[in-house]
């Protein structure tokens, strides 16, 4: 048997139905399922959908088509004339189709479509007969067709390069069309009439002819597989190849192609087109929204060029209240339309987005597919569904994705702040938090300034989907135009970016490079702050805090994640209030105290004095000096730490600072650690020129510093066994684990250890107590330490991986330095991404795992855990669970995403 390419839909029946995404992208398989499955059968244009195998064909075989496509096209149309009762290329009784694209994954706007296929010379009249008469309508669709073929179509796909956007046949064809409406004196499209319509279509033919250098197609079956053509051509285009790579789709996947019939949202007042959600995306509230309008095209919604209306009291806004609702103008059809909602939603068990149609009083379902959502929304969404018993808890807990918890925890604007102001202009929230940033008016500028390390919002009339990079770099996006449905709304809401759309008191400038906005006059490079929550614009830069508050939903949430996972989750944290804020987000433990984070920031001036004497002492005695200064310092952040952690594990971690880091450079420090240590400013530099190191990160760190000054490890010592023996006296119940870094070998943790038991045997006596519950351990972070883990875990009781060191010394890679060449790196395609992000698991994984291995094959209760900024990334969460660790730790603010991560891990684990 032939391979099948071509798969039918529509009469209540289909070929294809939602399993067979991979096949017939999003777009095609739920067009399948919603037109064939025995509980749907809702009224779908009927249509067919190319599968993706024809686009890897298309692509392997030079750009052209299997065998036998040609004939199980013509036969596909050939049964939607059967259904629909017009014929393609009819003039009479025309059939029109449109031709979308649809990959496995959907990526908005980032292909391309080309509607009203099938209009001609030789159709015109039918399509006029047909619709009553209305020739208005259809010289309207005419050129739609035109403007979007010819730049589709005859530009894109044929591979013209622009000089520049100006000069694409799209810009020069809309220029004509802004001139006839400025020599006519027309405020808007709809102004056009028939003639004016019919004229501009010629003009447009003559303009495509004289740039293009060829005839507008006058031919049916041309359109038909010029459109096809084109979609699959972009596929490669620039702004779908950027896009995946953003958001990781693969290139092999492919798009398939959709062939539907048209129905027109625009043929009158009893005619419409909308967009709307089973939920609201941007709240997750289980309430059906969404926006419509009378007498246009789908396009005129997604585009944001006319402000759409709600389709209920519901959808609502400060935008659009004024605006008669679906509900009100069609109240049958919005009934309708409720009832398929609810059936959808019912039978895919998700939230769904749909585009509609409403042709003549007729209702028909253009599209449905999961509805992408914010994270607030897709948090209360899960646990709504839950309780609903639409799903289980399994189900809910991957309905949410780790980084969306971002999200919740994302920064807002500080409401005391806000309070004081008026906003600037106001919008529809897309994107939820704050964000504050420079205003600059293009995506490419977006992309350069934000490479220069400024924060930036991009500001545009509309975003189009041209605009992807400059909106990833962005801090925010703020439209004039759109929707909550417009391109710049749905993509933010995928990246969960903070975004007002359809700020309509703006008036944007953007070759002049500035905005106006109640009466004021900004330009580029000048400050805004935006609150996307609530659709507010602030002049300048507000002050931003957490939102870290209570949050109900989140807690019930993570309470259902935590149900399910194994790994544990605990926190890197350096100071007693650190340690605090992650008890609130539940902490198990810390997996990492970095002691000499004691001597940065706030309160440190003290303490690093007393270190930076220790660090320039010439000899023992100088040193001890020090660092018996050094230690009620040292004790009482531990036991500060300790405290808060109480009845949890902590992991002090010894000193592990490269020295050089510490020597002071400023001439008023230098003095009066000369004056202290009673030696001349002469002495002091040339011992801080002693210090001086090449590659100090491979230096005179770690565990190597308490080799060379047992003293320096014997002061970290006793600082944790009398904070512990304290608060054990106090009633606490302290729980150390001391971790020695940068170890290679099991003899460099011998030394120590002879340290510690000498110095835990005084601990005891001087506080008259037995035991004081602890740990022994060290890190594995040098590739060595894991190929002879079996040796380092016969004095290890427990191992924590430091993944950023194990990166930069397995990669060979200074993590102080790859900014020169991993961005090359990645774009290159040399890495898929930055292993200083996610465990490169191919190799460093590798390393972990014979670590890990050998390690419990001498101890087989070793405790394993890793405390690299991996641990609190999602993918290397899951790696972690897979590889059998006990533990992950990552910064406070994180915690939620390790602990979903972690649960995700178990059920994908199942699978
Ligand atoms: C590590 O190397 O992974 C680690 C946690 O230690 P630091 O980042 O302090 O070197
Ligand atoms: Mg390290």
């Amino acid at each position: 048997m032939t391979k099948k390419y071509v798969y039918f839909f529509g009469g209540g029946k289909a070929d294809g139905n939602e399993s067979m995404k991979n096949l017939l992208g999003g777009k095609g398989a739920n067009l399948a399922e919603m037109a064939g499955h025995k509980n749907l059968r809702l009224p779908v244009p009927p249509g067919f959908t190319i599968s993706t195998d024809v686009c890897t064909y298309y692509y392997k075989i030079k750009k052209t088509y299997p065998k036998g496509l040609k004939e199980e096209v013509v036969k596909a149309v050939k049964k939607i004339e059967a259904l629909m009762e017009r014929k393609f290329g009819d003039p009479n009784n025309p059939l029109l189709v449109s031709v979308r694209s649809g990959a496995r994954r959907s990526m908005p706007g980032m292909m391309e479509t080309v509607l009203n296929v099938g209009l001609t010379g030789k159709t015109i009249p039918g399509l006029i007969k047909q619709s009553g008469g209305n020739g208005r309508f259809v010289y309207d669709a005419y050129r739609r067709l035109i403007m979007m073929y010819s730049d589709v179509v005859m530009e894109k796909a044929a591979g013209i390069e622009l000089k520049d956007d100006e000069s694409g046949i799209r810009k020069q064809l809309e220029k004509i069309m802004a001139q006839m409406k400025k020599e006519k004196n027309y405020k808007t499209d709809t102004d056009l009439t028939a003639e004016d319509l019919e004229k501009l279509c010629s003009l447009f033919k003559a303009k495509i002819k004289e740039v293009l250098k060829k005839d507008f197609p006058d031919e049916h079956n041309e359109q038909l597989w010029g459109g096809i053509g084109a979609v699959f051509s972009s596929w490669n285009g620039k702004r779908a190849v950027s896009y995946r790579r953003i958001e990781g789709i693969s290139d092999e996947w492919g798009t398939a192609v959709t062939v539907q019939t048209m129905v027109f949202g625009n043929m009158g007042n009893d005619s419409a087109t909308g967009v709307a959600f089973t939920r609201n995306p941007g709240n997750g509230e289980n309430n059906f929204y969404g926006e419509y309008l009378i007498n246009a095209q789908g396009e005129d919604v997604v585009a944001g060029i006319r402000t759409p209306a709600p389709i209920n009291e519901y959808s609502k806004s400060e935008h659009n209240k004024d605006l008669l609702t679906l509900d009100e103008t069609m109240p049958v059809i919005y009934k309708e339309l409720f009832n398929y909602q609810k059936r959808l939603e019912k039978h895919y068990r998700d939230m769904q987005d749909i585009e509609f149609t409403i042709e003549k009083g007729r209702l028909f379902m253009l599209q449905c597919r999961i509805g992408k959502r914010n994270g607030p929304a897709a948090v209360r969404m899960a646990i709504d569904m839950l309780k609903e018993k639409l799903i289980k808890k399994e189900e809910a807990v991957m309905r949410v994705n780790p980084g969306q918890l971002d999200e919740l925890l994302h920064p807002i604007i500080d409401p005391k702040a806000e309070l004081t102001l008026k906003p600037l202009a106001k919008g529809l929230p897309a994107g939820p938090g704050g964000a504050c940033g420079q205003i600059i008016f293009s995506a490419a500028e977006t992309v350069e300034w934000a490479k220069q390390g400024k924060k930036v919002i991009l500001v545009r009339e509309e975003t189009n989907p041209e605009d992807v990079e400059g909106m990833r770099a962005a801090q925010a996006i703020l439209t004039a135009r759109g929707g909550m449905t417009s391109h710049a709304a749905l993509v933010a809401r995928g990246w969960g970016k903070c975004c007002i759309v359809g700020c309509s008191g703006l008036h944007i400038d953007a070759l002049k490079k500035e905005l106006i906005a109640d009466g004021k006059v900004l330009k580029e490079g000048d400050w805004i702050t935006l609150n996307g929550t609530k659709g507010n614009v602030y002049e300048g830069k507000l002050t931003m805090m957490d939102a870290t508050e209570e949050n109900k939903m989140l807690d019930e949430f993570l309470k259902i994640c935590r149900s399910l996972k194994k790994l544990g989750v605990r926190t890197n944290a350096d100071t007693p209030e650190d340690a605090r804020k992650a008890r609130t987000f539940q902490a198990e433990g810390i997996g990492l105290f970095r002691t000499e984070h004691m001597f940065y920031g706030k309160g440190s001036e003290e303490p690093l004095f007393r270190l930076r004497k220790m660090i320039v002492s010439k000899n023992e005695s100088e040193r001890k000096n020090a660092l018996n200064e050094l230690f009620p310092y040292v004790k009482k952040d531990i036991k500060g730490t300790l405290e808060a952690m109480d009845g949890l594990p902590v992991v002090i971690r010894l000193l592990d600072p490269p020295l050089h880091e510490f020597v002071p450079r400023d001439a008023e420090k230098l003095e009066l650690l000369a004056k202290d240590l009673n030696i001349t400013l002469e002495e002091l530099s040339q011992r801080a020129e002693a210090l001086h190191e090449s590659n100090p990160m491979m230096g005179h760190r770690g565990v190597r510093l308490g080799i060379t000054y047992p003293e320096v490890s014997a002061m970290q010592i006793r600082a944790i066994f009398e904070a512990a023996a304290e608060l054990i006296k106090e009633g606490k119940n302290p729980y150390p684990e001391i971790m020695v870094p940068v170890v290679c070998d099991v003899k460099e943790l011998n030394d120590q250890l002879v340290i510690v038991n000498e110095i835990y045997q005084e601990a005891l006596a001087k506080y008259e107590l037995k035991k004081i519950k602890h740990m022994f351990g060290t890190m594995i972070e040098i590739p060595r330490a894991s190929l002879v883990a079996d040796k380092i875990a016969q004095s290890a009781e427990f191992f924590s991986f430091g993944t950023n060191d194990m990166t930069q010394m397995g990669f060979g890679f200074s993590r102080d330095d790859i900014g020169s060449f991993l961005p090359e790196y990645i774009k290159k395609g040399i890495l898929p991404e930055d292993p200083f992000q996610t465990i490169d698991q191919e190799g460093i994984g590798e390393l972990i795992k014979i670590g890990i291995q050998r390690g419990r094959k001498t101890r087989r209760n070793l405790e394993v855990g890793i405390c690299g900024e991996h641990g609190g990334e999602p993918r290397s969460v899951e790696f972690c669970h897979r590889v059998a660790m006990d533990y992950v730790s990552c910064s406070p603010f994180r915690i939620p995403i390790a602990i979903l991560a972690a649960a995700q891990a178990v059920l994908r684990d199942k699978k």
